[in-house]
């Protein structure tokens, strides 16, 4: 087993890192960026070292710092985390030159699957089925609009190196087809250095639910089963739940056994994640590898019982895994929400300061995977994940129950976080249903909300309500048209998932 382990990243993800280490008896070698001397993976870790200024493409992003650090401090292994370098494999590559073992794939199965359009290439071969369009880059956009006409519209112009919902445009008809491919191309250009597109069909109201895999170096894979990341805030995942309400025990094999396929052809080692669309129908068709550790594994985590990252460091060290997909049954339900510094009423703006007070919840059935204390400032400079709240409970509802409670329980003060949309969609009876899918929560923040007075009687007259009403249709639609499928230019989506994908293109040293 390794004895010292250098953590790539920062916040919760570093300190949930450096927690496993401890339980395995291993030391915990953090880093640093100057905004970042006073963070909890810095309080909490064995050993703590500077990496620069703020801007991450001067700390975390910088391969030669890292590696200069693990040698300094005379590591063996580094986990990236995710975000950042996590799916750069240039990471790996300068592990292996420099004697560090990567806890993660190799760089060529990072390379095979961790591309948009070399995964749905990968996928073919597999027999896994995926998403409608095409699987190589548009070379010539008169062609792809020829193919999308043909294909049927809507579709879906998508980046090649996309991530966080950036570089996508929804196509409704021929006639918007020039000026979506100009505004995806330049938008994909601007976020990730990168302006190549492909073209999907466009899917009604899918779910987004994806399978978690294992995979040693001796050629096991397994499945833990499904994540169900359908409530989506533009193309971000806001809530995560273990069992889906919609997956059936033989869709759940299915959608294993493919993933599972997948891995095994991309020659894939450690955890991974493969994401899939669901129609109502429930056909399946494939989205993208994520090839790292997700940021809502610990959903997966309290229903399997399993700690993943030791499973990571056990794999990285040769270790076999010790169990066959058989032996593992998920057990009750699990749902994980994500406390952003934001403001919701500033359109979800980054809301950064100092964390003057709080107060946190606990009790039974609740896991908070933190990255910040009390008197800590929230810098500006990164991705404003303040923790991740996780909830277990014997059935879905009980799990709701708990959140609830949990939610009641959390104060913060000195920044605005986005507790309460959380408390809002957990009251909403399409949720507590099982009725969603990854437009509902865009929809459901475009309807105006119902004022209800003190004595319970709901204000305004029918009139008033179907003026509301159609108003929020008319945006709803106009939401889904133009601005749903791509981010605004206003909006702030996965700061360190786009510099990383831009690190990535750029081929850092
Ligand atoms: P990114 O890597 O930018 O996050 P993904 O391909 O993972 O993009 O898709 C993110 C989200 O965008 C999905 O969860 C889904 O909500 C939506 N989406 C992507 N492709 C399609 C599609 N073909 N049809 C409908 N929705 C889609």
């Amino acid at each position: 087993m390794f004895k010292k382990i250098l953590i790539a990243n920062r916040g919760e993800i570093a300190v949930r890192i450096l927690r496993a280490c401890r339980e395995l008896g291993i030391r915990s070698v953090a880093v640093f960026s100057d905004v970042d001397r006073k963070s909890l993976h810095v309080r909490l870790a064995d050993e703590a070292y500077p990496i620069g200024p703020a801007p991450s493409r001067e700390s975390y992003l910088s391969i030669d710092k890292l590696m200069d650090v693990a040698r300094r401090a005379g590591c063996d292994a580094l986990h990236p985390g995710y975000g950042f370098l996590a799916e750069n494999a240039a990471l790996p590559r300068a592990c292996t030159d420099t004697g560090l073992t990567f806890i993660g794939p190799p760089a060529e199965a990072m390379e095979s699957l961790g591309s948009k359009t070399a995964g749905r290439q990968l996928a073919h071969r597999a027999d896994v089925p995926v998403v409608p369009g095409t699987n190589d880059p548009i070379e010539n956009p008169r062609e792809a609009q020829t193919l999308a006409h043909r294909m049927g519209y809507p579709v879906l112009l998508k980046a090649v190196a996309g991530g966080g919902g950036k570089g996508m445009r929804l196509v409704s008809n021929d006639a918007e087809f020039e000026s979506g491919f100009r505004d995806a191309s330049s938008e994909a250009l601007n976020a990730f250095g990168d302006d190549r597109l492909y073209l999907e069909k466009y899917l009604y109201r899918p779910h987004h639910i994806e399978i978690q895999i294992l995979a040693d170096a001796h050629g096991r894979v397994v499945s833990l089963g499904e994540r169900e990341c359908s409530v989506q805030r533009r193309h971000q995942k806001v809530i995560e739940e273990a069992p889906s309400s919609v997956i059936t025990p033989d869709l759940r094999k299915k959608m294993g056994d493919a993933a599972v396929r997948l891995a095994r052809a991309g020659g894939y080692v450690n955890a991974g994640t493969v994401e899939f669309l669901v129609d109502a129908n429930l056909n399946f068709y494939f989205l993208e590898v994520n090839t790292r550790l997700q940021v809502e594994h610990p959903v997966t985590e309290q229903v399997t019982g399993l700690d993943l990252v030791k499973l990571q460091i056990a794999i990285a060290a040769g270790h076999r895994l010790p169990f066959a997909w058989e032996s593992i049954t998920p057990r009750g339900h699990a749902m994980e929400v994500r406390l952003y510094a934001e403001d919701p009423d500033n359109n979800f703006f980054p809301s950064p300061g100092t964390i003057i007070s709080r107060q946190v919840p606990g009790g039974p059935g609740i896991r908070l995977d933190d990255g910040v204390y009390e008197g800590w400032t929230v810098p500006n400079d990164y991705d404003p994940l303040l923790s991740k709240l996780i909830a277990w409970g014997n059935s879905r509802e009980e799990t709701i129950a708990r959140l609830r409670r949990a939610l009641e329980e959390y104060t913060v003060v000195g920044i605005k976080t986005n507790a309460g949309l959380f408390r809002r969609i957990l009251d909403e009876p399409d949720f507590l249903r099982g009725e969603i899918h990854t437009k509902w929560l865009d929809e459901l923040l475009c309807r105006p909300r119902t004022s209800v007075s003190a004595d319970g009687d709901q204000s305004g007259s029918s009139a008033a309500d179907a003026a509301a009403i159609a108003a929020a249709m008319w945006q709803a639609n106009q939401w889904d048209r133009h601005s749903c499928l791509s981010a605004s230019s206003t909006d702030q989506p996965s700061r360190w998932k786009q510099e990383g994908r831009r690190a990535q293109l750029d081929r850092l040293p």
